[in-house]
């Protein structure tokens, strides 16, 4: 039986509407319910004897029934009583309007009682115990506790993952070669599973969970290298070769520039020129801290590609960046003769055929845009390059869907930025079908943003300081946490705290707002007037976190700042402090826990978005380091990425061992790694043939 095709209405007791309840919890086939895992247990092992018993506490025991039950009214509610014992001592059992329950107590037999005690006088009694004759309870003693929704019960994802296993038949393919398992002492596939779901004693779960979460991540890690592979196996690029005068032009672009280039960004551009003169296409992950040039070195790709080759793309993840991108690129290399334009879902009619056409007859050498220039129709032919920006607002799935923007036997050289610093083991992960060039160094002379921690007592302060900024005629960020939840409405508190600016605070001021639910050119709009200096107080949700630059602001003030990851708060931060001007960021938090402060207080004392990184994966608090759904992977069920950072290392040196010996994984002992993986994550690999 395929399970990832079969639905679940197929179970019994599962009807459409019931499948619909599922779905909310993303389960939609077999193979999610199987793999669908607790999160946590209620363990009924451990058994109190009678006199141990104390009032207000939930136990389990043993214990025979002394007497038939006896049934009788005491108003509206129906008693049913009796007598438990153990040998030693007496307690009683009482259950309120479930008369039939009397056919099920036979008297001189023993079960097993789960319930709370409570005390009258000196006796104590269960009330509404649920009970189960031995066999039912060697079968349950411990059960899955599994994530709900409004609906749905714990009784019914038992019984249907319950049916689950019946009908499982090892229908999952076991990747882990056994050596591999006995080298880490991991169990195999078909207890894991079982024993996650329905373990007899504790240690059953817990094999069964390290052994899962050790397989997610191996199995991740196995598909990224063999998209790797295939794509460096397979496909074909231009190779991009450099003569004396690309060279000499080359040398004046950067003698051009008002500043010398860190040493981060020359050996950057030397790995991209280097990947570029190739015939197998570049597929290159530049990660950069904020600040730390990026753009520049996408200049300097552009230039060579164009000089040495032929037309390129430049993606952007919004339309203010791909402008700003445009802009920046323009002032560099209009100068030295390379022709750009913008193309973006707002780029229509008349404009947009121009430009169109103006690539087709290459009077256009780069073209700078958003998504819309994904589309097929609007696309270059054969671009020789492309660059997409802030990699991690985009997944593998389209990390892949542009590896065949070219109907051509050419692919393009692929380079992606992205700001998110990522310790290098984690980036193996994410990135695993990627090259890294990472630059941890930022231009000499930057200033520090002066970061600090604040509490809502220093409102008034922090008013003052908003507006001795304003009247020296620079600018405000207010940054308002956004949380996916909509039952948690934070969008709201963004316009709560614009409402309170900008009528009772700063009336004289000019205060904007800008979210996430605003349309694209609302958006846009309200950018530019801040960029235009046209908003002296921009009040806004995460929706600025990505790139934008406004020199004159200098001031920024998040509150709730323990609900963002220490990496959304440094990108957040590194909108400010982008002059010689300096920055000041205030981290407001009432929070009083204590990791939250911890945290925080990294954040003031750290500049380097990197050693932040390491250090959030330190101090292991709680909370998605790397942004929701940002990096685009399956989901992890069992893998903690910012916590399981020994697992992470651990896997990869398992995967590491394996591909030494055997780089195409065709090895026998191998072989099932690839299948688990056609079987796991067809949408990953669907791009390769294997
Ligand atoms: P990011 O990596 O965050 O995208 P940008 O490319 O936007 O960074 O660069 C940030 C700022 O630093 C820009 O104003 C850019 O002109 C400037 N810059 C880039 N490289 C250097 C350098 N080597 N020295 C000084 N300033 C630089
Ligand atoms: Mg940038």
């Amino acid at each position: 039986m395929d399970f990832k095709r079969t639905e679940l209405t197929k179970l019994n007791g599962i009807s459409e509407k019931r499948s619909a309840l599922f779905a909310k919890l993303d389960i939609n086939n077999l193979e999610d319910l199987l793999l669908f895992f607790p999160r946590d247990y209620e363990d009924w092992t451990e058994i109190t004897p009678l006199h141990l018993i104390e009032d207000g506490a939930v136990v389990t025991v043993q214990a025979k029934i002394v007497a038939a039950p006896t049934m009788q009214y005491k108003g509206k509610l129906l008693w049913l009583r009796t007598s438990l014992t153990d040998g030693l001592n007496v307690i009683s059992a009482i259950w309120f309007n479930q008369p039939w329950l009397t056919k099920k107590l036979h008297a001189g037999f023993e079960y097993y009682f789960h319930g709370k005690v409570q005390r009258q006088g000196r006796s104590f009694s269960l009330q509404n115990p649920l009970f189960f004759d031995k066999t039912e309870y060697e079968k349950q003693k411990i059960q899955a506790i599994y994530p709900l929704t409004a609906g749905l019960t714990q009784k019914i994802v038992r019984n249907s993952v319950d049916q689950v296993l019946a009908l499982y038949n090892n229908y999952l393919i076991d990747p882990l070669p056994d050596q591999i398992r006995r080298d880490y002492e991991l169990c195999t596939l078909n207890y894991a599973l079982e024993r996650i779901h329905q373990p007899q004693a504790q240690y059953e779960h817990q094999i069964a969970r390290i052994r899962l979460a050790f397989e997610e991540l191996f199995l991740i890690r196995s598909a990224l290298y063999l998209l790797k592979r295939k794509n460096q196996a397979e496909s074909k690029a231009k190779a991009l070769l450099s003569s004396e005068s690309v060279k000499q032009k080359m040398n004046d672009l950067r003698h051009s520039l008002p500043f010398t280039l860190t040493n981060a960004q020359i050996k950057a551009i030397n790995d991209i020129l280097r990947d570029m003169r190739q015939t197998k296409p570049m597929n290159r992950l530049l990660q950069g801290d904020v600040g730390s040039g990026k753009t520049m070195v996408a200049a300097f790709a552009l230039a060579y590609a164009v000089w040495s080759g032929g037309q390129c793309i430049f993606m952007a993840p919004t339309s203010i960046l791909a402008r700003q991108h445009m802009n920046t690129l323009t002032t560099l290399l209009a100068p030295v003769g390379i022709k750009i334009e913008l193309l973006t879902g707002q780029t229509t009619g008349k404009k947009r055929r121009d430009i169109l056409e103006a690539a087709e007859n290459h009077e256009v050498d780069v073209i700078v845009g958003t998504h819309a220039v994904l589309e097929k129709d609007l696309i270059l032919k054969k671009p020789v390059l492309t660059i997409t920006d802030e990699q991690h607002r985009f997944g593998v799935a389209q990390r892949s869907a542009l590896a065949d923007f070219d109907e051509n036997d050419y692919l393009p050289h692929r380079l992606v930025m992205s700001a998110t610093p990522i310790p290098r083991t984690l980036a193996l992960i994410l990135y695993g079908d990627l090259d890294l060039s990472i630059m941890d160094e930022l231009p000499v002379g930057r200033k520090k943003i002066n970061t600090y921690t604040a509490t809502s007592q220093d409102t008034a302060k922090i008013y003052k300081l908003m507006r001795k900024t304003v009247e020296r005629g620079e600018q405000v960020y207010v940054v308002c946490p956004l949380i996916e939840d909509s039952e948690l409405s934070d969008l709201e508190s963004a316009e709560t705290t614009y409402e309170k600016l900008s009528r009772n605070i700063f009336p004289d001021l000019k205060i904007g707002l800008i979210h996430g639910s605003l349309k694209t050119d609302e958006k846009d709009q309200v950018m530019e007037k801040f960029i235009d200096g046209e908003i002296d107080i921009l009040v806004s949700t995460t929706v600025i976190e990505v790139g934008v630059d406004n020199p004159r602001a200098t001031l920024m003030l998040i509150q709730n700042a323990e609900r963002f990851g220490l990496a959304q708060l440094h990108q957040l931060r590194g909108r400010i402090g982008r002059s010689d001007l300096d920055s000041i960021c205030i981290l407001l938090s009432d929070s009083e826990e204590e990791l939250a402060r911890e945290r925080l207080i990294t954040l003031c004392k750290t500049q380097n978005g990197f050693e932040l990184a390491e250090q959030d994966l330190r101090l292991r608090g709680p909370g998605d380091f790397f942004g929701t759904k940002q990096h685009g992977l399956p989901q992890f069920k069992l893998i903690n990425l910012y916590r399981d950072n020994e697992i992470i290392q651990t896997v990869n040196d398992a995967f590491m061992k394996i591909v030494k010996n055997d780089p195409e994984l065709s090895f026998p002992d191998n072989q099932n790694i690839v299948k688990a993986i056609q079987q796991r994550y067809p949408e990953i690999l669907s791009g390769i043939t294997l």
